[in-house]
């Protein structure tokens, strides 16, 4: 593969970063997912605006113009020749030349790092068809998760807790509420109403279920943005997730209660493919 660092296209054997980068001394650093279909990337401007906001909200320089992050995703994909797959983003606070709690002055510039991840199952995923299985555990994240930051340790272990349980993903609780998945946004639907967790920062704020709540808005259902326990999940006549890398996948069971008849339900289903189709035509 060919990689992105700090200004400079390389072979990643060749890319190389500090031990004193901050980010690899204390996760100072906040990332971006964007999937990419047809060679173009999906929804691009909302993971630039939240790209933005994440850097803001920790005081870290935002390193590039707009159209600079444009130009460096594309050509991570011209020179990977990726037609379907993922592109991953991160920007760290730099390499202060020493560890220390304190911020570094202004002068140490962000470290950025990107590179491409080859998929070719991201639109023709086999688990649209046979939905996901999850567990629930206790939310062990910080409270600030509307800024996505690379502390991923409890998602990775909440992932590794729903494979030794043999199941596809974990839904994480807090105060007898669902907050996310581990790496998503989750909704369920009960007689026509769309309910899934309100903004906060108790959850990020996913580019996607901005995308799919405006979608199912306009096929007619009705949006209820407020906090559901394990219990209604279980109840509700469907359930699904949303990332950028998966879109919009159903979730068939919960906690070993199966939804329905544990098939996909309808408008899940319909969902994900409003969502890919209006999602492809809109790429850039
Ligand atoms: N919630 C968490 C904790 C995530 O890590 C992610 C994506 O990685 C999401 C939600 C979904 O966000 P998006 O749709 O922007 O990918």
């Amino acid at each position: 593969r060919i990689v992105y660092l700090d200004g400079t296209y390389l072979p990643e054997t060749e890319a190389k970063v500090s031990i004193f980068d901050r980010g690899f001394l204390m996760a100072d650093a906040v990332y971006e997912v964007t999937s990419v279909l047809d060679g173009r990337l999906i929804d691009f401007p909302g993971h630039l605006a939240r790209l933005g906001r994440s850097l803001s909200e920790l005081s870290i320089r935002n390193p590039l113009q707009d159209q600079d992050w444009l130009e460096l995703h594309r050509s991570l994909i011209a020179r990977n020749g990726m037609s379907e797959g993922l592109i991953y983003l991160q920007v760290s606070r730099g390499n202060p030349g020493d560890r220390d709690f304190a911020y570094p002055a202004a002068d140490v510039a962000p470290t950025v790092v990107a590179f491409t991840q080859s998929k070719n199952n991201l639109a023709a995923n086999p688990q649209a068809e046979t939905g996901l299985r999850v567990i629930s555990l206790p939310d062990m994240r910080w409270v600030r998760r509307d800024i996505k930051t690379v502390q991923l340790l409890p998602s990775s272990m909440a992932k590794m807790a729903a494979k030794a349980a043999g199941v596809d993903e974990a839904w994480f609780t807090e105060a007898g509420l669902v907050t996310e998945g581990t790496s998503s946004n989750v909704f369920i639907l009960k007689a026509g109403h769309l309910i899934t967790r309100p903004l906060s920062q108790d959850i990020l704020h996913g580019i996607t279920r901005r995308a799919a709540l405006r979608l199912a808005d306009e096929a007619g259902l009705v949006i209820e943005e407020r906090a559901f326990s394990i219990d209604e999940a279980q109840a509700a006549d469907e359930a699904f997730l949303t990332s950028a890398s998966s879109f919009v996948l159903p979730v068939t069971e919960i906690d070993g209660i199966r939804l329905g008849d544990g098939k996909p339900g309808p408008v899940s289903r319909d969902l994900r493919r409003i969502y890919i189709e209006e999602m492809r035509r809109a790429a850039m």
